[in-house]
């Protein structure tokens, strides 16, 4: 990441340098990675008093900026510039052997798609907000993007693929909107990884025929939501099949006596349009008692059996790691997605929101590979007890690195005061 952050050209001139760029993004990265808004100022005092800092020693920043100067310079770099920490990343886990375990139906990896509003407000706005007027003259502003995240039915960590703002582009009016900023990046990350197997899922919106014609131009399969309200034909074509048997099925009754029903049917016709693609359509319900507890419909080019159609669903069904483990913990977990670090008037708020979600990546890698992360979080029930302790810890003793604060911790000595 420190290499990623020191290639990109730096839009300040020459002369009129405190800090480097390097030293700026990567302060801001330490806010983020700690959750601290207040990580630079304390860091400051610790340089002064102790002519040290955990910014150097942890994060390797040469010289701390003022929080104003950090705010003013990440707000001049174009956001794209931070994308390719996001594709090494990638390639890191996948050369440690550490990527392997995500994958399911033959080698494929599970890209789980959808958007999200990190910010939204009718007083503060920027060049790049999108506005709505819910009442005329009340104009609200606000960001969206558009996430993509690996994810496996059996693992909690999610990998994420550098967000898509769905954001006006300068001078023009017209509103993107999320499908559009959905085909851009699929086709971004086909660029960033031209060879990876990858199965996208995503909602009822995306189970439509130009999407799924981007699908295929970028050589990804797909399990796609399919809803009776927005895919009348394809019901009726199901239905069809239904009462004439050809459809499959398969029926599972769980340890606590829940019914699971397993129904699909191949090569039907996704709409009623003439040239309308081919697809394996698969649905799925729990009953417990007299109750469906759980009913849901997917559309596939995967061809189901026997073998596959329970990991199908479990793929399908995946898709909520997207809203529950990504999006819920960036907002309710202590990164603070939604809070206000500062707007700026370019770049900014999406170059917060990328720090934000790179320091969620490095958290997740940490989770998934790092034994002394892992011993070190065990020892906390909470996750917000776990960050309480390694921020005021921080604040006050100095460390050679990262692992010196954890192991520090995990050891927990008792010290008195002088
Ligand atoms: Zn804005």
């Amino acid at each position: 990441m420190a290499q990623s952050f020191r290639q990109i050209e730096d839009p300040r001139q020459a002369g009129k340098i405190d800090h480097c760029l390097h030293d700026v993004l990567m302060s801001g990265f330490a806010m983020m990675f700690f959750q601290d808004p207040s990580i630079l100022s304390f860091q400051k005092r610790l340089q002064e008093g102790a002519h040290c800092n955990n910014l150097t020693t942890v994060f390797n920043v040469g010289s701390i900026p003022k929080e104003t100067q950090m705010r003013d310079v990440t707000d001049s770099i174009p956001t794209e510039e931070l994308s390719g920490i996001f594709p090494a990343f990638l390639h890191e886990l996948q050369r440690g052997r550490q990527l392997s375990q995500y994958q399911l139906l033959n080698g494929k990896y599970l890209v789980a798609l959808d958007g999200s509003e990190y910010f939204s407000s009718d007083k503060v706005s920027c060049p790049r907000c999108l506005k709505k007027e819910p009442a005329k003259g009340n104009i609200r502003y606000h960001h969206q993007i558009l996430q993509a995240v690996i994810v496996h039915p059996g693992s909690r960590q999610v990998l994420p693929f550098f967000p898509e703002p769905i954001q006006n582009s300068d001078g023009t009016d017209k509103q993107d909107c999320e499908t559009n900023a959905g085909k851009r990046t699929i086709a971004k990350i086909r660029k960033a990884h031209p060879k990876l197997p990858i199965i996208i899922t995503a909602d009822d919106l995306y189970s439509k025929q130009p999407f799924v014609d981007a699908l295929k131009g970028n050589d990804m399969s797909f399990i796609l939501v399919a809803k009776p309200s927005d895919h009348k034909i394809l019901f009726e074509w199901v239905e069809e099949f239904t009462n004439m048997g050809g459809t499959e099925h398969l029926e599972i009754i769980d340890k606590k006596g829940r019914y699971h029903r397993y129904e699909w049917v191949s090569d039907v016709p996704l709409n009623g349009a003439k040239n309308a693609s081919q697809v394996n359509f698969f649905q799925y319900r729990i009953v417990d008692g007299e109750k469906v507890t759980y009913r849901n419909s997917w559309v596939t080019d995967i061809a189901i059996d026997q073998n596959n159609i329970v990991m199908l669903v479990k793929a399908g069904r995946a898709r909520w790691k997207i809203e529950n483990e990504t999006f819920n913990t960036l907002k309710n977990q202590g990164y603070h997605i939604e809070h206000n670090y500062g707007h700026g008037s370019q770049y900014l708020s999406m170059n917060f929101f990328v720090l934000n979600l790179l320091a969620f990546y490095v958290h997740q890698i940490l989770e998934l590979c790092d034994l002394s992360y892992q011993r070190c979080r065990g020892k906390f029930s909470s996750r917000k007890e776990y960050w309480n302790q390694l921020r005021c810890t921080l604040r006050i003793i100095l460390f050679r690195d990262l692992y010196h604060l954890l192991d520090y911790i995990f050891e927990s000595p008792m010290i008195r005061a002088p």
